[in-house]
């Protein structure tokens, strides 16, 4: 039987997801692949369940339910995912944006709106841009305000994607940089940054969670040293390139709160606090340079 109906799609999809096992995809996969296949609204699953699929657009979407059982996630399937209700394209060189670094985003707007007195060198460097979902959610929030943001990542495939992204979110005030975190900036006399943010790789080598992960760049989620490495790398060198009273913020592991912490006291950072994630989990951690 060739299933051609939006009807019986979804009876196929109810099946695919109706076990019980623990890797088990979120029917929305296949209902998001479905819309994005057939190029409906998702109104259409409700009210034209009689949609009639062309036999091409029924080949693809198993195709794409094939890939998905296989590991490949929707989000590389569409091309695109969304973050701080904007749209960003991904591919299999960039970390899919996921909704917890929101907070990352938020805590930072949260963080600039509270200063007593305008900040007087208004920029803000993100490192290890990937998609460039947290520079251009923040170049997007404070273009008003005029800051001017800096991206930057070792692969030069992925700024290629956060340059594109750039573009089509309408964010002119982002400059993309290859660099392997700091390295590629000038040093100045002054320190050149209000801001540093970054979501680096933190996923310790050994965790069994990875195993999850096979299909993003491993070099965005791992690091050696319990997942620590580029974390202690990025606060140990930020106090170079944060003014006086700037704030850095990084993403972390849920169970990295308090050796991240320790990092920021080491270097000298104050109000050094942790933010949880919608999880409950420990996500962010952030302070100011003395
Ligand atoms: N938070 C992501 C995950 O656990 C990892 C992101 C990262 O390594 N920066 O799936």
């Amino acid at each position: 039987m060739t299933v051609s109906t939006i009807r019986q799609i979804k009876q196929q999809i109810g099946q695919l997801t109706n076990g019980e096992s623990d890797n088990q995809l979120p029917s929305f996969w296949f209902t998001d692949w479905l819309l994005h296949v057939i190029d409906q609204p998702a109104i259409a699953l409700m009210t034209d369940e009689d949609y009639q699929l062309t036999d091409s657009e029924v080949a693809r979407f198993n195709d794409g339910v094939n890939k998905m059982q296989k590991g490949i996630p929707l989000a590389y399937l569409t091309g695109q995912q969304e973050f701080w209700s904007m749209s960003f394209k991904v591919n299999e060189h960039t970390l899919i944006p996921r909704p917890d670094t929101e907070v990352l985003v938020e805590q930072v707007l949260n963080w600039i709106n509270a200063q007593p007195r305008q900040l007087s060198n208004k920029r803000l460097l993100d490192l290890g841009t990937g998609s460039g979902c947290i520079a251009i959610s923040l170049a997007h929030e404070l273009k008003q305000a005029n800051w001017q943001i800096v991206a930057v990542d070792l692969s030069s495939e992925a700024l290629k994607v956060a340059q594109h992204n750039a573009m089509s979110n309408n964010v002119a005030n982002v400059d993309f940089v290859q660099s392997s975190w700091y390295q590629a900036l000038p040093t100045n006399d002054e320190p050149q940054f209000d801001v540093i943010v970054s979501n680096p790789p933190y996923i310790d080598e050994t965790d069994e969670h990875l195993a999850h992960l096979t299909a993003e760049p491993i070099s965005a989620l791992s690091a050696p040293n319990q997942g620590l490495a580029d974390i202690e790398h990025i606060v140990q060198q930020a106090t170079t390139y944060l003014c006086t009273g700037g704030l850095l913020a990084i993403e972390h592991g849920y169970d990295q709160g308090d050796a991240v912490r320790k990092l920021f006291l080491d270097s000298g950072f104050e109000s050094v606090h942790t933010v949880k994630d919608y999880g409950d989990n420990d996500r962010v951690t952030l302070g100011q340079v003395q």
